[in-house]
Order: structure tokens, then C-alpha cells, then sequence
């Protein structure tokens, strides 16, 4: 379904002034908050531009199984989902269409272990993979669409080029225009354009990396947006000084291109591995509320921003649920880390009740097996995938361990430690031997915090975090270009 919006132009200065709707495409922007980063690059088909996140999403997808508890976890970080589907897949417009998929053993064993899964694949306490899927057709949470999603129905909404929502006021408007020092009328032109799902993706990866992304999308020509390796930069604050001491450190090997000034790659454990990426699993609404007081990321803080002033003295959010669940949206359940040094919250564990979704789990796909009664109420617990032995409490990680050791680029490239790998990285660079040094650093919540900020907005997140001095990211650009 397409979303219809009306755009305010500047047409001498080719930018949109502002843009009026209704909820619809509010409730589809603030959605943004609840998808997953690793979401968002899948989307995009890994050319989210995001910082390093393609490159981090892609050394999952080649890391070698073995490297991995479970199997079932290459498919959990490559496709995480957002905690509050149910409630999305209410939208008019909704960006991640994926739904989630339930399975079940093929041989039925709900009864002696009641356990279900969202990923396929993962091994039932009987020896077999559950890879049955099973129909799940979930109770709208709210009566259709009509009712709105986040912000309350019959609402009109002006959305300013930079994403900031607000409620209509036509005084806002004049002291914006005047702002813009859009003096003349006759420099103004209306125009109504259609957001489809297309337009809505593209708006999503813009508010990451630009501050105009209503102009970068319907009015600038594609390449022209495509270029962006944006103006982001990590400011002299964001780069981690050791503030508290207290709560876990892991530490790290770094090797140095002393007269660069600039890591070349990392030697890593698990752990850290571990912390790199569970940041796909991390909705953005969350990121903005770890990086507090500002995230500086595109648009994102005002899109956060506009949720908190929404839901305050204009009261135009559903519920306070809804407000939590777009300004403190959780991880899905399992997807948290239990090496995690950032403070993130787990959903809760939860069931899944057959009886009340389905009118019959076995009648329904598995006629074999008649002889399980069909008004059986059953609960069904999901599995944490990164558990080898069929576990449904929450922690594990995503990388085995222990002392299996890891190298990770600037660029946040991950792959098992190789001496020729390394090797090739020195040459890449044109950095002799003699200019290498290496330098073992701790990490702890605040490193984390910076590595997060810099993996979302640079493409040299170590040298940013541990080097202190910012590399020139023109350079880089041109690196990765040859
Ligand atoms: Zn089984």
C-alpha cells in the first residue's frame, strides 16, 4: 500500500520544506525505531552504507560454522527481528515485511518436549532439526489499521526535511519557512507524492546518513544519493576515555601502523566478537538511548526526539507502551549477548500457545499423526538458538569459544587469525613491517559505546576509538575504490 504526502518545495534551493500527512506515514516513520540495524542492512541488501554494519553483516554470513555454537545462529544475526512485530504488522506501510516464521519437530514431539522455534533448524532434544513450520496467524493486537499503530487516529502531522514530527500549527510552519529564509512565496510549490515501500526503505537508510532525507529522496536524482560517504564524523567527545573503571573489560591486541597512526587490525577472542555483533541485533530506538544524550546519527535523534515530545504535553502516542516500545524497544528474546557490555535489555521469555492461535497444530499439517488430540492445550516454549542442547532460558553467544582466536580489520572485517591474512593487510596498506606496532587495549562499557557510535558512522571504527587522532575518510573511501 502506497501512502500519499504532501511536500512544501523550495524550488530555487531543490529542497523540501516540509511535508503534511496523517498518521499513516508517522506511525511507518517511528516504526524505524523497532527495526534491528542487522534488519536495515538486510533490507538494503547490504548497501545500507551504514558505517561498517555491511561489512560486519557479511563476516557473519562467511564465518565458518564452525566457529559458530549452533548453526541456527548464522540465521539469527543475519535476520534479526524486531520485538514488537505484532504490533508492526498492523502498519499501513510497514519497511520489514519479513515475518516471522514458527517451527516445529517433524516428529511431533510437542508433547514430551513442548518447544518451538523462530529459526529454522535448530535441534529438537530428539536429534532432528525443527524445520516444520507451522501457520501463525496472531490476533491483531490493535482493531485493524483504522486504529493507529503509535500516534492517535484523526491526528495531522508536518514532518520537517530533517524528520522532526510535529503536530500542524500553522505558526510553526511560517517561523520554519522563515528559518529556511524562504521569504518569497512564489518560491514554493505543493506537490503530492506517492510512499510505497521503496520510498519508505530508502527514507529509512537516508535518516542514517544524511540530515535532508525527504530531499535526498524525492527530489534528488538517485546517483547523486547513492555517492554518500557522509559528512558523519566521530567529535573529540565520542572517542572513549577511560571514565569508570568498575564492570567487565576484555582485552585486545591491536596492531599499529605507527607512522599512519591507524590500527590495521585486531587480534580478538570471542567475547569481542561477540560485542561486534550483537549491535545487529540492536533496534535504532535503543541505540539513540545507549548514546544518550545524542546519538548525532543523520536524523535518528529527531525522530527520537519528536516521540518524546509527542507523547508529553500533545499526548498523540497510543499508550505508554507504545512510547517504551519506540524509545526503550527491547531485543528480541534471545538476541542478547551474554558477554554483553552494554546495557541492553532481553524481552522476556513467553509462549506460545498452540490452542489459541491454531485450531490444530498436528490435524493441521500432520495428518499422521491423528492420534494427538486436537483440543489439547499446549505451551510451547522457544529454544535460544545460540544453546546447543535445546535450552529455552536466555545468555550464550554468538561465537564459540574459548581461546579460538579472531582478526578484525578497521573495517570491521572478521575472519580466524591468519598470518598470511595479516600479512596481506600490511601490504594493502603499504605498511612495511618495520612501521608495525602492537599495543594491547581494554574494553570495557565506554570503548563499547564509542565502537557502537563509530561502527554506525565511519568505516575506520578501530583507529577512531583507539587511535584517538580521526583518519581521513576521503582516503578510505579511495582504499576500498581500488
Ligand atoms: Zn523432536
Amino acid at each position: 500500500m502506497a501512502i500519499k504526502l504532501k511536500l512544501l518545495i523550495d524550488k530555487e534551493k531543490k529542497r523540501v520544506v516540509l511535508a503534511e500527512s496523517d498518521k499513516y506515514f508517522v506511525d511507518t516513520l517511528f516504526s524505524f525505531l523497532t527495526i534491528p540495524i542487522g534488519a536495515i542492512v538486510r533490507l538494503s541488501r547490504k548497501k545500507s552504507n551504514i558505517g561498517c554494519m555491511d561489512a560486519l553483516q557479511e563476516s557473519v554470513k562467511n564465518l565458518d560454522s564452525q566457529y559458530l555454537p549452533t548453526e541456527a545462529v548464522k540465521e539469527m544475526l543475519l535476520c534479526p527481528r524486531s520485538t514488537w512485530e505484532v504490533r508492526t504488522n498492523d502498519l499501513a506501510l510497514n519497511v520489514d515485511t519479513e515475518v516471522t516464521r514458527y517451527y516445529v519437530c517433524t516428529r511431533n514431539c510437542a508433547v514430551s518436549h513442548p518447544l518451538i522455534s523462530t529459526v529454522k533448524n535448530v535441534r529438537c532434544p530428539c536429534g532432528r532439526v525443527m524445520d516444520r513450520e507451522i501457520v501463525y496467524n496472531p490476533n491483531p493486537v490493535t482493531n485493524g489499521i483504522n486504529e493507529g499503530v503509535f500516534v492517535k487516529r484523526t491526528m495531522k502531522f508536518m514532518i520537517g526535511d530533517d524528520l522532526r514530527v510535529g503536530p500542524i500549527s500553522t505558526m510553526t510552519c511560517m517561523s520554519l519557512l522563515d528559518k529556511l529564509g524562504v521569504r518569497d512565496r512564489a518560491a514554493l510549490e505543493e506537490k503530492s507524492v506517492d510512499v510505497g515501500a521503496d520510498e519508505a526503505l530508502h527514507i529509512l537508510r537516508r535518516l542514517l546518513v544524511s540530515n535532508t532525507p525527504l530531499t535526498d529522496v524525492f527530489l534528488q536524482k538517485p546517483e547523486a544519493v547513492e555517492d554518500a560517504f557522509h559528512a558523519l564524523k566521530l567529535s573529540a567527545e565520542d572517542i572513549a576515555i577511560d571514565k569508570n573503571d568498575a564492570g567487565k573489560k576484555m582485552s585486545l591486541k591491536l596492531l599499529i601502523s605507527k607512522s599512519k597512526n591507524r590500527v590495521l587490525y585486531a587480534e580478538a577472542t570471542e567475547d569481542f566478537l561477540d560485542l561486534l555483533f550483537s549491535f545487529l541485533s540492536f533496534p535504532l530506538g535503543a541505540i539513540v538511548n545507549l548514546l544518550r544524550p545524542g546519538s548525532s546519527i543523520g536524523c535518528l535523534d529527531n525522530l527520537y526526539k519528536s516521540v518524546e515530545d509527542l507523547s508529553g504535553d500533545d499526548n498523540c502516542i497510543i499508550s505508554q507502551e507504545c512510547r517504551a516500545m519506540l524509545l526503550d524497544p527491547m531485543l528480541a528474546l534471545h538476541s542478547g549477548c551474554e558477554n554483553q557490555l552494554l546495557p541492553v535489555v532481553e524481552a522476556g521469555p513467553k509462549t506460545f500457545d498452540i490452542s489459541k492461535h491454531l485450531p490444530c497444530v498436528y490435524c493441521y499439517s500432520d495428518r499422521h499423526y491423528p492420534s494427538y488430540p486436537c483440543s489439547r492445550s499446549l505451551l510451547l516454549h522457544f529454544i535460544n538458538p545460540k544453546l546447543s542442547d535445546a535450552a529455552t532460558e536466555s545468555g550464550g553467544g554468538f561465537v564459540k569459544g574459548p581461546k579460538i582466536m579472531f582478526m578484525v580489520t578497521d573495517g570491521l572485517d572478521v575472519e580466524p587469525l591468519s598470518f598470511i591474512s595479516g600479512i596481506s593487510i600490511l601490504d594493502r596498506f603499504q605498511v612495511p613491517i618495520s612501521d608495525v606496532k602492537e599495543r594491547v587495549v581494554s574494553v570495557g562499557q565506554d570503548q563499547a559505546l564509542s565502537l557502537l557510535k563509530a561502527a554506525l558512522c565511519s568505516r575506520t571504527v578501530l583507529s577512531d576509538v583507539f587511535c584517538r587522532k580521526k583518519v581521513d575518510q576521503s582516503q578510505i573511501k579511495l582504499e576500498r575504490d581500488q
